[in-house]
């Protein structure tokens, strides 16, 4: 895509008389034939079964797209001449594919999020870029579309700036390099509508000006300055548990701002693949806001609707205790149904890979095991699948939430791998930060076993009354060696 973006923004479409007609073609062609894999991807990756197919088909639609733009873009602009564009392009994506296959090479599976909302913020800077460059040198065509194109330049940078700065304040909170707690500006409901629509006004007065003039240049500039300050007012006022709708509610502002530099581009592949992450991206959002028990609309307008007045409290709610490693392992020994409720922590440690062993080793013992898996579980939507699949566990023992939270009475013993915020029954109680969203409600099992570092609280900050509950004992130290330390003693 940011070939895409770069070479067609680079370059006008003026496409040399000789070979137009049937260049256009095949790229035409190229472009719906990787539309189309884009679409299947999106299909495979809906189900465990047909995700690496999934995969594949989005690397070669996308491997097609990048051959059909690169060809359009040496065949666009005889008088800079082959040799030139190639090289432009060359280097543009030299550097980022090795920025690109360094940090896929680093980045820890934990640090994903952040990676993913940085990405986004590239996707956001990429289309205030395009707009502004579409702005200052139109080409002939946006030239003659007037009012309108005016309409997507100033949309495109809008939507474009929103996504910039809110998804560098998501990277922020999800590296912890800000604090996660909410940022509560008095009448700040009332500061996002002005924003809105001061926004609106000077769209018109923008269009109504037309072309490029001072006073246009400097609307422009006054918007794009609101736009990144309500990006970061938006995710800035979004804390606790709720990060997890915005980090798929950014995915899909960048889509819409990549479908926007599409229409400056006058580029359909561009459009579409926007229109795609856009529309999946805001679909995901609701189906994570219905699984947290919020409401979609409160979610994307920044908290709209929340009076913010939350009480988080990370101090002891009374007396735990503790148990070692033969102990819990005794306990397996001795129970028919075991229930395993992964958390960010299994990721941390990488713990997935004793977990299976464990797993494997209990139902060879005649030992029921099955894994229940929290919507928000980990760091990013399906994170714990991820995990556990990359392990080799059985799809059929992992089951979410619905499907198991009316049964933990029947369950011996639970054993809660480094999850916090997901299994705390804090979220039953009114004025909590994460109260109203559904936890697995693994306290109604004879055992709960809880494995973790330290009595630190999870991602939203909030002590867990689970860890003082009578039925509970924690099992502290890394994840992976406890479990380890486990197996050792079976
Ligand atoms: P939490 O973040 O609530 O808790 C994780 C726990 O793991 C911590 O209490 C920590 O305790 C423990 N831990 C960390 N490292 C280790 C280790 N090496 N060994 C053992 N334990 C460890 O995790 P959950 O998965 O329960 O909840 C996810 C949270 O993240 C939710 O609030 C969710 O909203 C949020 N979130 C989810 C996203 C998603 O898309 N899924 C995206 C963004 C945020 P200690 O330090 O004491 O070891």
């Amino acid at each position: 895509m940011f070939t895409s973006l770069l070479s067609q923004s680079l370059l006008p479409a003026v496409v040399s008389p000789v070979g137009a007609s049937w260049i256009d073609t095949l790229v035409a062609l190229a472009y719906i034939v990787a539309a189309i894999l884009f679409i299947r991807a999106l299909a495979g990756l809906s189900k465990h079964e047909t995700a690496q197919k999934g995969n594949n088909a989005g690397i070669f639609g996308m491997g097609i797209a990048l051959v059909a733009t690169i060809t359009l873009a040496l065949t666009s602009e005889p008088e800079r001449g082959v040799l030139v564009t190639a090289l432009l392009i060359a280097v543009a994506m030299i550097i980022g594919a090795m920025i690109g296959i360094w940090k896929a090479r680093n980045v820890e599976m934990t640090g994903m999020p952040e990676l993913i909302a940085l990405l986004h913020s590239f996707v956001g800077l990429a289309a205030v870029l395009v707009g502004f460059n579409s702005y200052l040198a139109p080409d002939a065509e946006a030239i003659a579309l007037g009012g309108f194109h005016l309409g997507e330049v100033y949309l495109g940078i809008f939507i474009g700036a929103v996504t910039l700065t809110g998804s560098i304040v998501a990277y922020l909170k999800l590296s912890a390099k800000i604090k996660g707690a909410p940022l509560m500006l008095p009448g700040r409901n009332w500061l996002n509508l002005a924003a809105l629509v001061v926004t609106l006004v000077l769209m018109v007065i923008f269009i109504k000006e037309g072309g490029v003039t001072p006073l246009n240049t400097t609307l422009l500039i006054i918007m794009t300055v609101i736009a990144l300050a309500f990006g970061v007012h938006l995710v800035a006022a979004i804390g606790g548990g709720d990060m997890p709708v915005v980090v798929s509610m950014l995915n899909s502002y960048s889509g819409w701002a990549a479908a926007a530099a599409g229409f400056m581009l006058n580029n359909d592949l561009l459009i579409i693949t926007g229109a795609l992450v856009g529309s999946s991206g805001a679909y995901l959002s609701y189906i994570m806001s219905k699984a947290m028990n919020r409401s979609f609309i409160s979610v994307i307008l920044g908290g709209f609707g929340s009076d913010g007045a939350v009480t988080a409290g990370d101090e002891e709610q009374g007396t735990h205790q503790e148990i070692q490693a033969a102990e819990v392992a005794q306990l397996l020994k001795d129970a028919k149904r075991v229930m395993i409720t992964p958390g960010y922590g299994m990721a941390v440690a990488q713990a997935q890979y004793p977990v299976a062993d464990l797993t494997r080793r209990l139902r060879d013992a005649g030992v029921d095991v099955e894994f229940g898996i929290h919507p928000v579980a980990g760091r990013l939507p399906g994170h714990m699948n991820v995990l556990l699949a990359e392990a080799k566990v059985p799809y059929d023992i992992v089951k979410e939430l619905d499907e198991v939270n009316d049964d933990f009475e029947n369950v011996d013993v639970v054993l809660v791998i480094g999850a916090n915020d997901t299994v705390n029954p804090a979220a039953e109680q009114p004025g909590s930060p994460i109260a109203g969203m559904p936890v697995l409600k693994v306290w109604n099992a004879s055992d709960v076993i809880v494995f973790k570092r330290s009595m630190a609280t999870g991602y939203a900050g909030v002590q867990n009354p689970l860890f003082f509950k009578e039925n509970t004992k924690m099992l502290f130290g890394d994840a992976k060696a406890s479990v380890d330390n486990i197996l050792a003693a079976l």
